[in-house]
């Protein structure tokens, strides 16, 4: 089993065992209720590092008022297991008290990029992620952090704040991992029915229906992203938020097709609220097309 530990004291004293060793320090922070997402994750920081940090903490600050902090999955003893086999040396697993101490006032904001896309369906989310974020970076400044593409916009905001800020971590974006038929591995799945699970396929559908028909050269992408959302309001028991094409740099939306472009959805599938998105390469951009 991998150590655990709970406090920053009992943390750092495991990190400068390992640093006096010369160990280079990988870290996978998460919110727990892991899955064969978050172990990839894992599972990189292991190849690439000698001491492999995970954390799990469910921060209520990202969480509105009306969403499902209280009843978020917590399953510690699996986690731990998860962690253990996808390679974690060291697990942290702050308390609330922890991470937020009687009379923390700091917040860290990244401003434009959090008011896009999440930001206007989740106006406080993101203040919530980048503060949590920053405070777990700081506490054990690993030498790369390893994040998920599956929550593109947080990953890009993360990526502006350890720029903006001078933090000495590099950050890695992992490949998004997906059930066989396409749906995307969330903590959150397990809320839907087995009618509600049905449904949700129609947001990676709609993601490789559109990445498929841009890779084979469609240009109009408005009539495109029209097609897909009366799909999905089509689809039963689906409520979406968007599903719209961005530049993957700075999430403006485009109007013609170009490198680094995302395909990015949000939705409701009865009461769960499920994102999900998709790099997309028109032809000409293709490893092919320049080979
Ligand atoms: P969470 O526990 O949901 O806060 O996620 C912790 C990390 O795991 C984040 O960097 C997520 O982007 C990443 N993650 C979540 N789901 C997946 C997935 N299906 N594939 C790859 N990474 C994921």
């Amino acid at each position: 089993m991998p150590t655990v530990v709970t406090t920053i004291e009992a943390l750092r004293e495991q990190l400068a065992a390992a640093r006096a060793l010369g160990q280079r320090v990988g870290f996978v922070p998460t919110m727990g209720a892991l899955h064969a997402g978050h172990a990839s994750l894992v599972e990189a920081a292991r190849r690439e590092n000698d001491c492999v940090v995970a954390s799990i903490f469910v921060n209520p600050t990202q969480f509105g008022p009306s969403e499902d902090f209280s009843r978020y999955p917590r399953t510690l003893e699996a986690d731990l297991a998860l962690c253990e086999a996808a390679g974690a040396t060291l697990v942290w697993t702050p308390t609330v008290d922890v991470m937020y101490p009687p009379g923390d006032q700091t917040i860290v904001e990244v401003e434009q990029l959090a008011r896009l896309l999440e930001g206007r369906h989740r106006p406080t989310h993101f203040r919530g992620v980048t503060t949590v974020v920053m405070k777990l970076l700081l506490a054990v400044i690993p030498d790369v952090a390893y994040f998920g593409q599956k929550d593109f916009q947080q990953q890009l905001l993360i990526r502006t704040m350890v720029r903006d800020l001078f933090l000495p971590v590099r950050i890695e974006t992992c490949a998004t991992v997906r059930e066989v038929d396409g749906l995307a591995l969330s903590s959150r799945n397990r809320y839907l029915s087995g009618v509600e699970r049905e449904s949700a396929r129609s947001l990676s559908q709609a993601l490789f229906f559109v990445r498929d028909r841009i890779a084979a050269g469609e240009r109009q992408l408005e009539p495109l992203v029209n097609e897909v959302l009366a799909r999905l309001w089509a689809t039963p028991l689906v409520t979406p938020d968007y599903f719209t094409i961005v530049s993957a740099n700075t999430l403006e939306p485009v109007t013609a097709p170009g490198p680094d472009m995302v395909a990015l959805v949000a939705a409701r599938v009865g009461s769960t609220r499920l994102i999900d998105n998709c790099l997309l390469v028109p032809p000409e951009n293709s490893p092919t097309a320049r080979s």
